[in-house]
């Protein structure tokens, strides 16, 4: 089956309102239907400057994080109906940085996947092995259990409607890149996970890889049999390279 390759920008927390609209307007113009699918992950504050710029176009917007109520005593989060209602279309969620320095577990990370699919978002789950976990030969268990958690709150064909994100937490923000080789071993073994639920959806379902994706390693992993685009950080800061990355995964 062929899957449309997607390329999420994700800028962490970077960014103004008119730097977000100057990478959005010139990044409109030259994304087209039949290319990879792009969303534009930036931090709350700059989606509705995000929504406004890319309305209309090809490439979607989507925030980096959501809580799993609809509202309540949550101080400093957002609610999916929160950016649904902004015109957001995706949501990251069980990032590695927020699973390590928010304590977000695998129950929440599923919580969260669940409430995004119930009011009509698009979840990029992510998940991902630390350095420590890989060498003691864990990789594989690690991200099964992930994915297990998951699987208990969603549906395999729910989760196609977004993407699954294999990011090594060795390789984000580290220059570190996975190998090929070792980004198709962790994803060729999450779609087989998935399969085992419902072929059919599994095949269907975009898996990104992401971690020290660049201009120079993009067109290698994105030429693996089952990794059908990226999720991109550092380098999305620089529209130049971003678009470069969107064009390997034509
Ligand atoms: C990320 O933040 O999801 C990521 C993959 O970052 P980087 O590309 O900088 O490694």
């Amino acid at each position: 089956m062929s899957r449309r390759p997607l390329i999420a920008a994700n800028w962490k927390m970077h960014g103004t309102v008119a730097s977000a609209s100057a990478f959005l307007e010139t990044l409109v113009g030259r994304v087209r239907p039949g290319g990879p699918e792009v969303v534009f992950c930036p931090p709350h504050t700059l989606l509705p400057a995000a929504v406004l710029v890319a309305g209309g176009s090809e490439v979607a917007v989507g925030a980096q994080n959501c809580h799993w109520e609809s509202k309540g005593a949550f101080t400093g989060e957002v609610a999916p109906e929160m950016l649904a209602e902004l015109g957001v279309r995706w949501v990251i969620v069980g990032h590695s940085e927020r699973r390590a320095m928010c304590g977000e577990t695998d129950g929440v990370v599923a919580a969260k996947a669940r409430r995004a699919l119930d009011l009509g978002l698009r979840p990029i789950v992510c998940v991902g092995e630390t350095l420590a976990e890989r060498e003691a030969g864990q990789t594989l268990p690690v991200v099964q259990r992930q994915i297990g958690a998951i699987l208990n709150a969603c549906k395999v064909a729910e989760l196609a409607r977004g993407a699954v994100a294999y990011e090594p937490v060795w390789a984000i923000g580290t220059d570190r890149t996975a190998t090929p080789e070792q980004a198709q071993e962790v994803h060729r073994a999450i779609r087989a996970q998935l399969a085992a639920v419902d072929g059919q959806a599994a095949a269907a379902l975009r898996i990104l890889y992401g971690g020290s994706v660049k201009p120079a390693n993009a067109g290698e992993l994105f030429a693996q049999p089952d990794i059908d685009g990226g999720l991109i950080g550092g380098a999305s800061l620089v529209a130049r390279d971003f678009r470069a990355i969107c064009a390997a995964a034509r």
